[in-house]
């Protein structure tokens, strides 16, 4: 069974956003205000900057208890691929994380479930811990389709991910409709159903034991106004934060929320 009293995780994703001057900034602001709540043993946290700051946030990061993340890779250690960012580099960089799948590569950069299949495979073989994105489109919800897509994506994204190194690895459950604050927000209810679906897949491949213990977090519109409920639901372990994450009170006030929802303990299914 999964334990009662965990550690949530929250992860704030940059996307293509700062500058040199906003990632320092925003940067020292979280490392001091995480400093100041004294958050080890409490909730794990990590950013996700663009690529050109991640050296740059690495060190100012140092020591504070937040981890280090990227947004993508290529999956091959080095060569001629102009353009592009292996697991060693990230490594190098200081990364912990990489986040694979996330929708607006999906959907933008027409990436398939094979290709970041790949990528995973390099990326926990490299070393690097995945954090892996799925989820449904509005249209794929309201047809019924909601547990077939996240079968294929968690069937497809993992294939060859073998049991051993399961526990390097993060699910991100973020309905494409809830990203981005469109108007449309997910439910505490619609996320633990969608979670438990996730968990249903795993069990599947992996077996219940290896079900109940992958983390899960939710991704669509997290703010502090709705941190703490998105954080409530049985199997949300965490949250993984696009817009709020980019000012640093509203991500703080996230994290806070991460630390209460763990501290309630004895929750049940
Ligand atoms: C995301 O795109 O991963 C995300 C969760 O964004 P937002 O929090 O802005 O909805």
């Amino acid at each position: 069974m999964k334990p009662d009293l965990h550690k949530k995780f929250v992860v704030g994703n940059w996307k293509m956003h700062t500058t040199t001057a906003d990632a320092t900034h925003l940067a020292k602001e979280i490392a001091d205000g995480l400093g100041a709540m004294n958050i080890v043993d409490r909730v794990s946290v990590a950013v996700c900057p663009p690529f050109p700051y991640l050296g740059l946030v690495g060190e100012i990061l140092k020591g504070s208890g937040v981890a280090l993340g990227a947004q993508n890779l290529y999956p091959e250690k080095d060569g001629a691929f102009t353009g592009e960012v292996s697991p060693t580099m990230l490594l190098d960089l200081g990364c912990k994380y990489v986040i694979l799948g996330h929708s607006e590569r999906r959907r933008i950069l027409g990436e398939s479930d094979a290709f970041i299949n790949q990528k995973v495979r390099a990326a926990l073989t490299a070393g690097l811990d995945v954090i892996l994105c799925v989820g449904e489109t509005l249209d794929q919800r309201n047809s019924g389709q909601t547990e077939a897509m996240l079968d294929r994506q968690l069937t497809q994204g993992l294939a060859d991910v073998s049991f051993g190194v399961l526990n390097r690895v993060t699910i991100a459950y973020e309905p494409l409709w809830a990203i981005g604050n469109l108007g449309h927000h997910a439910t505490p209810q619609q996320a633990q159903d969608a979670h438990a679906l996730i968990r249903r897949c795993f069990a599947r491949i992996y077996g219940e034991k290896s079900a109940q213990a992958v983390v899960i977090q939710y991704g669509g519109s997290v703010k502090p106004e709705n941190a703490a409920s998105m954080l409530t639901p049985y199997g949300v372990d965490g949250a993984l934060i696009g817009g709020a994450s980019l000012r640093a009170d509203q991500f703080l006030a996230i994290v806070q929320a991460g630390i209460s929802e763990a501290q309630v303990i004895g929750k049940s299914a």
